[in-house]
């Protein structure tokens, strides 16, 4: 039909709005106790502590936005990484490995008034082998007398310590200036493959079990430890390490406030999973397998062909899909999802954690697609060669002729074709089911607009 074609018209036309630009990352690692979130806080010029002094309390591995003399960055806080059955050591280096993954730089966090122990040596040695800027801090430095205890942080072999008191703000400011000259402008790598964190949006209507495979993919119970913990500040997002490598989720604090206020109106809801969509560069769209699929479940999905940003579908609760369900389900899948069908899906339970693990694999492919760019020669070698054989029909006597395509953008892969005449729908939707046959672009949508030369 012509209106899923006047769609993908409409929104090439208006000019596509790239993702927000991607910021650099800033990690703080350190033991437990030595300060981080409460040095976190007053990265972020806040006044609210994060900060609680019951211990065992986790936190979750959290991203905030921060800004400083005019630039933004991420901090990453991974005060939440309990030490392990491996122990506190292997953990805290753990974290440092992970910190050198994501992050642009590094903040070691020492308790000045203990000094270095074996865990900071060892995260030292991690942290040397970085390419990454490190700056050692030397926290609870509250008094100037406390300046004598840092000096023997040299011996970490990460240039010099500063003396920082996170509690009063002492050295607070230094500290960020030193880290704004750490950070490059932009992310290293940002899109590349192996680049800072790609941006995840996980979205669908209520009672999916978006909390639920949210909680799954972290091996937490979030939500429980969110009440317990009382934060006043929301994380944005949230680092989840899936198959080896990390992602960014955004706006997953949506995901754990529902729990505790369950009021929000379906139109407030409807803008809140836009912009989750609109900050991501992939959507993981979750629908309820048990049920058929509704209006709902179409019109985030539409949302998200819309915002141009990849697609993996999945389909949620299949441990309650028996074989009548599965029949229905091909069908309505049939009918309802033909302008998807580029789109993965994954039958996955977040109770029993069925096929969860094929997400990350889905989600790469779905934003290698996203990513990728024909070349022009490339495009109309393989063009020229369908049109020859399939020419366009001719429409009031006249035989519209293609001159030639050219993919003016990814993200999403946008195809630009340069026409006399006008191409009859039924012949572009012709041109793009072959463009798919060839070229793939599995999980990503296509735009394909017409500019006819008269
Ligand atoms: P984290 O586990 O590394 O995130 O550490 P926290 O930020 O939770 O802080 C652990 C404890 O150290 C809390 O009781 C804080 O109040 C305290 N603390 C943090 N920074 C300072 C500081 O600069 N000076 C002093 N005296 N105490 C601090
Ligand atoms: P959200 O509103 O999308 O975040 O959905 P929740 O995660 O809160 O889940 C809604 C309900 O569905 C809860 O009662 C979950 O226990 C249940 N649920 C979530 N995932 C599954 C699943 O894979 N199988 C089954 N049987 N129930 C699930």
């Amino acid at each position: 039909d012509e209106s899923e074609w006047a769609e993908f018209d409409e929104a090439a036309a208006e000019g596509d709005e790239a993702p927000p630009k991607p910021q650099p990352v800033l990690a703080v690692v350190g033991r437990p106790n030595v300060g981080k979130s409460t040095l976190v806080n007053r990265l972020l010029g806040r006044r609210e502590a994060v900060v609680q002094d019951t211990p065992g309390v986790t936190r979750d591995r959290v991203a905030y936005d921060a800004l400083w003399n005019g630039r933004r960055f991420t901090v990453v806080d991974t005060g939440g990484w309990e030490p392990d059955a491996k122990g506190l050591q292997s953990s805290v280096a753990a974290q440092a490995e992970m910190a050198m993954h994501t992050a642009d730089a590094i903040v070691l966090v020492v308790d000045a008034k203990v000094g270095a122990t074996a865990t900071e040596e060892a995260v030292a040695r991690v942290l040397r082998r970085s390419k990454r800027p490190v700056i050692v801090v030397a926290n609870k430095v509250d008094e100037e007398r406390g300046v004598a205890d840092v000096h023997s942080l040299w011996s970490l072999g990460l240039g010099e310590p500063m003396p920082v008191s996170g509690l009063h703000g002492r050295g607070s400011g230094d500290l960020l200036d030193k880290v704004l000259e750490a950070l490059p402008e932009t992310p290293r790598e940002v899109f590349g493959a192996s680049g800072g964190p790609r941006r995840v949006a996980l979205v669908g209507k209520p009672n999916v079990g978006k909390s639920s495979l949210l909680n799954k993919l972290t091996g937490e119970d979030r939500s429980v430890v969110h009440d317990v913990a009382g934060t006043t500040v929301d994380p944005v997002d949230s680092l989840v390490e899936l198959d080896g490598q990390v992602w960014r989720f955004v706006d997953t604090a949506g995901l754990r406030k529902r729990v505790k206020t369950a009021s929000g109106t379906e139109y407030y809801a409807s803008l809140r999973t836009k912009a989750a969509i609109e900050a991501a560069e992939v959507a993981i769209v979750l629908v309820d397998g048990s049920e058929p699929i509704s209006e709902q479940d179409l019109r985030v999905i539409t949302m998200v062909v819309e915002s141009g940003r990849a697609l993996v579908l999945a389909y949620n609760k299949w441990d309650k899909v028996d074989e009548d369900r599965r029949h229905q389900l091909e069908k309505e899948i049939d009918r309802e999802l033909v302008r998807v069908r580029w789109a993965e899906r994954v039958n996955v339970s977040a109770l029993t954690g069925r096929s969860v693990a094929k997400l990350a694999p889905q989600l790469r492919t779905a934003l290698d697609s996203w990513d990728t760019r024909i070349s022009t020669g490339r495009l109309n070698g393989w063009l020229n060669e369908l049109v020859a054989a399939n020419p366009p029909p001719a429409r009031g006597g006249r035989q519209p002729k293609i001159m030639f395509a050219t993919q003016a953008q990814t993200r999403p892969p946008t195809i630009v074709l340069f026409t006399t005449g006008f191409l009859e729908a039924g012949y572009r939707r012709f041109l793009e089911r072959k463009f798919r046959e060839t070229f793939g672009f599995v999980g990503s949508p296509v735009r394909i607009s017409v500019r006819v030369r008269e």
